[in-house]
């Protein structure tokens, strides 16, 4: 069925230079915008520190912490007990009067900043922790927080003066530490750890109902903020959704806890003869150097443990060098298992520590996931640098530390599980393993910019899990997945460059929208491998540095000679969406002049208007007309046929072949078809125009413009497509690539819409995803008596 608009046939007039339509200017009037203006001063000033193709310049600098810590965790209190010494190398070139503390156990504390400042309703239904999230009662009535008990000089053992501001402390030094000196000082601490399940967030401990708790710790130790070149002293306060920013150091950290517990931790365990079992400590050896998972403390082995008691404690010794940050977790739940993974010939030991009511999910799948993980993101950015990279399962739903990050994803007491916990659970392990790349080795200031880490870590995410199954039911970085986003009411809407504490609905904002937009420039705006070598190349670039958002955008465009400036402004500084409509598309072909062709169909068309349907009517109804009755009333016009082809016709076609070079005879007789597109740019965002040709045959075509099409005029474009077969349906972005909002203004002609289903019955037995469990369904049928159970599950 063709439904094409119209047809023009154009005159050829002189020849090929002087094709008519190749000379009007008014398809692309100019319309005044600013989208492919270059960023400019909406960037910081390139200095010797950083640079203006994106690379830390020649005085790069940045400050180190090394820490030496021993902590405690006193389970019957719940508490933690600590104590470090701090030596910070002080690389900047500036003196420093004073040191600023990060004190992120003080989210916790009574007048807390996040708390305090959160707004919201209370709805039918409100969870204990979200009441305690949005309410004064936020731990405001116990003695959670830090107790800083001392800060010490480490050489002299004075005093040093400290004020404590919320989250954050100052301590003012004896004298100002020069620069390229270095100096030590050592604080004493204790708190109470935080039960995840009542208003904890990124630690905490969950307690089971055999009596036993597994504890996720991190944020535990004072921490120092960052001193660069881009903010100074990085102490905004932890308001609980803006994460950290932190300084690189070599890390001794000395954990003791009861002696019947599992420990994993960020470093490599200095003192594995004196902390486990000869069972253990053989099994520990063993997984270092196999590919397939060894079981290093079995589930029947813990379930003894559960009923058992500590007789004594045990100090676990780790050293992590080059890390911003420490965390561990422990329990007398704890299984463990191991296996190595190679990566750039180096042996990376992979493990999980996880509770029995993990399994069989975490058993089957987490240390696989690990293995897999740190291999698929070296191969997108740096080689995986540490020894470890671990995966514990606990009360917190996904939280990432270097080399350890904690995970969600629990079966059902019966042992089946949800695709949704499943793939879940895969897709955390991969997401906050994959945390190590960026912000853990390419180190952001999450505080300031949660994009830089969450939605790059969220784009090689997506990658990773189709690595692990193309068929992947992935969430977040197909286009098609944002467009819901995208469409919302912009007062929902914030820019991607939104201070972290301030962004609503991070989910999208940081994580999905910054995710997919990276897809998109791999996909189709630069390619895969102009893409993929200028992501590499930031990421080694920025490799144990700390970049800034313009330090990505230049790197990205230096290392792929693509200029993407419009595409940062439109994704990264605006909330406009994608909407292309496809107005019109007009049909023109060339004149070829040839009398047989023009002239036939000239008279095809005269017939088509003269058969009107009074003429239809009048053939009956006029039973004979003058001129048919009486023949004498004819003459020479009664006869004439305007539409044939006489020799004058035929020789000015010859003169006119004859005065065409070989070219514009071919082109001439090309039979081509030209069309112009006009396509409005209704959401704002300009992209690609990728457009498919449905032909008259069967057969299909694709033809794609560069978003630079809109330079001009960023509302309304033509484009005019050449094709050898004639073109019976057009459809924009036919593969769901640029995030289009409204896929009906795609199709020229325009198609009919979907029909919107509706249900005659509701309640039914046929939803699907989610939270529904065929797996247990699929069980319960083949086996008829219930009372039938294992025990592996319990609890
Ligand atoms: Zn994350």
């Amino acid at each position: 069925m063709r439904k094409l608009h119209f047809i023009i046939i154009l005159a050829l007039v002189t020849g090929f230079t002087n094709l008519s339509f190749a000379q009007r200017p008014t398809t692309t009037d100019y319309h005044a915008n600013n989208r492919f203006e270059q960023l400019g001063t909406g960037l910081p000033t390139p200095n010797t520190y950083r640079t203006a193709s994106g690379a830390p310049g020649k005085d790069y600098w940045q400050q180190r912490a090394d820490y030496d810590i021993k902590v405690e965790l006193d389970e019957p209190n719940n508490k933690i007990i600590g104590s470090e010494t701090i030596t910070y190398f002080n690389q900047s070139p500036d003196a420093l009067p004073y040191l600023w503390i990060q004190l992120d156990q003080n989210l916790f504390a009574k007048n807390s900043p996040g708390p305090i400042s959160r707004t919201g309703d209370l709805g039918n239904q409100t969870s204990m922790a979200s009441l305690a999230t949005i309410s004064d009662m936020h731990y405001s009535n116990a003695d959670y927080g830090y107790n800083i008990l001392s800060v010490k000089d480490a050489k002299t053992g004075k005093a040093l003066p400290y004020t404590i501001n919320q989250t954050m402390m100052r301590i003012d030094l004896p004298q100002a530490i020069l620069s390229k000196q270095s100096y030590s000082f050592s604080i004493d601490w204790n708190y109470r750890i935080v039960e995840f399940s009542k208003g904890g967030r990124r630690t905490g401990f969950e307690a089971f109902k055999d009596g036993n708790n597994v504890y996720e710790i991190a944020q535990f130790y004072p921490r120092l903020c960052v001193y660069d070149d881009v903010t100074g002293w990085q102490n905004k306060q932890y308001y609980s959704q803006g994460e950290f920013a932190l300084t690189f150091g070599n890390f001794k950290m000395a954990i003791t806890v009861p002696n019947d517990h599992v420990l994993g931790a960020t470093g490599e365990l200095q003192n594995p003869a004196q902390v486990l079992t000869p069972s253990q400590l053989k099994n520990f050896e063993k997984a270092k150097t196999s590919d397939k998972v060894v079981v290093i403390e079995s589930q029947q082995d813990r379930e003894k443990a559960e009923k058992g008691k500590p007789t004594g404690k045990k100090t676990w010794i780790f050293k992590a060098d080059n890390v911003r940050d420490v965390a561990f977790a422990t329990s007398r739940k704890y299984i463990w298992d191991g296996k190595m993974q190679e990566v750039a010939g180096k042996k990376v030991l992979c493990m999980s520590f996880y509770p029995k009511e993990g399994n069989p999910l975490w058993g089957k799948y987490s240390t696989e996931v690990v293995a897999h993980t740190i291999k698929t993101y070296s191969k997108f950015s740096v080689d995986y640098p540490y020894p470890v990279a671990i995966s514990c399962h606990g009360p917190v739903g996904g939280m990432e530390y270097p080399m350890i990050c904690f995970n969600g994803g629990r079966p059902e007491a019966d042992g089946t599980y949800s695709e949704a916990t499943k793939y879940g659970m895969i897709g955390v392990i991969i997401h906050e393993v994959g945390h190590n790349f960026f912000p853990m080795i390419v180190n952001n200031d999450e505080r300031q910019w949660m994009w830089m880490d969450e939605g790059l870590n969220t784009f090689v995410q997506y990658l990773t899990e189709k690595e692990w199954d193309r068929d992947y039911p992935t969430r977040r970085g197909e286009p098609q997945a944002i467009v819901d986003y995208m469409k919302q009411d912009p007062k929902n809407l914030v820019p991607i460059m939104t201070m972290s504490d301030n962004l609503i609905n991070a989910g999208a904002s940081a994580y999905a929208k910054p995710a997919t937009a990276l897809n998109i420039l791999r996909e189709t705006v630069m390619g895969r491998e102009l893409f993929d070598y200028a992501f590499k190349e930031y990421s080694r670039r920025w490799a144990f540095k700390s970049p800034t958002p313009a330090d990505f955008f230049r790197t990205m465009e230096d290392a792929s000679g693509v200029d993407l400036d419009w595409f940062w402004k439109g994704w990264f500084y605006t909330t406009e969406p994608v909407d292309q409509d496809l107005v019109e598309v007009e049909w023109f072909a060339v004149d070829t002049q040839n009398p047989e062709l023009n002239k036939a169909e000239a008279k095809k068309q005269a017939d088509e208007k003269r058969n009107t349907v009074a003429r239809q009517r009048d053939k009956d109804y006029i039973k004979e007309s003058v001129v048919e009755k009486n023949p004498d009333m004819k003459d020479f016009y009664n006869t004439y046929d305007p539409y044939k082809v006489t020799d004058a016709d035929k020789k000015k076609y010859e003169a006119y072949l004859a005065s065409l070079s070989p070219d514009e005879r071919k082109l001439v007789e090309s039979g081509l078809n030209f069309y112009t597109l006009k396509v409005k740019n209704k959401g704002g965002l300009p992209m690609p125009v990728i457009v498919k040709m449905q032909f008259e045959d069967g057969t299909d075509s694709v033809a794609r413009f560069p978003a630079e099409i809109w330079r001009l005029n960023d509302q309304q474009v033509s484009k005019v497509v050449t094709t050898k077969k004639k073109v019976v349906q057009w459809t924009l972005d036919p593969y769901r690539e640029i995030a289009d909002i409204d896929e009906e203004s795609n199709h020229f002609p325009r198609q009919p819409a979907q029909p919107t289903r509706f249900q005659l019955f509701k309640g039914g037995g046929f939803q699907r995803g989610g939270g529904s469990n065929p797996m247990r369904e699929a069980q319960q049928n083949q086996q008829p008596k219930p009372a039938q159970q294992g025990g592996a599950n319990k609890n």
